[in-house]
């Protein structure tokens, strides 16, 4: 779903904010323009029980919810699926500076070899910290490092520019990573950090050679 407008909160979350004895509404219309942002529109969905969810459309802002939602939890649901929409957007500019991040470190300790043609945050590799498509030059990077250490993010990022140079994790790989003052003790971070979350891999990163993502 990334890469699409639309924003699912799930449903756990829904069904522990909204106590089963509410009624719903006698006479719910289908839509709802809020007098108060003429640019959203919610839509009461009869399939819906338990997720909201939220997507852009000509403009405006449309969040579908249960057609069970109180109006008050209505407005609840619509705050929240707003920030979570801004953001995204706030997400979307911060991607610029990643790239402009993976230039400099290119220059700095590559030669400049490595170009990715771009590089942004995602929120669906929770086992990786990076990954690469060497084919088409992209890099992804895990939105869980971004409350990691300045010098951390730049490892990962300078590991997976490498990989744009050097398949695989031979000593080829490694000698490019030797300048770059931080490589130890980053990649000793990043082992705590997965240790203390044993959901995480102790595998760094998986490089994709061969197929362009679609
Ligand atoms: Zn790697």
């Amino acid at each position: 779903m990334l890469g699409t407008d639309s924003e699912d909160v799930g449903g756990a979350t829904y069904a522990r904010a909204m106590p089963r004895r509410t009624p719903p509404p006698a006479s719910a219309p289908a839509a709802a323009h809020s007098a108060a942002r003429p640019d959203v529109e919610v839509r009461r969905s009869a399939r819906r029980r338990r997720t909201v969810s939220a997507f852009r459309e000509g403009g405006r802002t449309i969040v579908v919810v249960p057609a069970g939602m109180t109006r008050e939890e209505e407005a609840r649901w619509v705050d929240r699926m707003l920030e979570r929409m801004a953001a995204k957007t706030a997400r979307r500019a911060s991607d610029g500076e990643l790239d402009t991040r993976a230039r400099d470190l290119s220059a700095r300790y590559l030669g400049g070899r490595a170009v990715p043609t771009s590089v942004r945050w995602v929120t669906n590799q929770n086992t990786r910290w990076g990954s690469c498509t060497v084919l088409d030059g992209t890099i992804r990077l895990s939105h869980r490092l971004q409350t990691m250490p300045g010098w951390v993010v730049d490892y990962v990022l300078l590991h997976e520019l490498v990989h744009l140079l050097h398949a695989g994790h031979g000593p080829a790989f490694w000698a490019e990573l030797t300048t770059y003052p931080h490589t130890e003790r980053a990649r000793g971070f990043l082992d705590g950090v997965a240790f203390a979350r044993s959901a995480m891999p102790a595998e760094e990163c998986a490089e994709e050679a061969g197929e362009v993502e679609g």
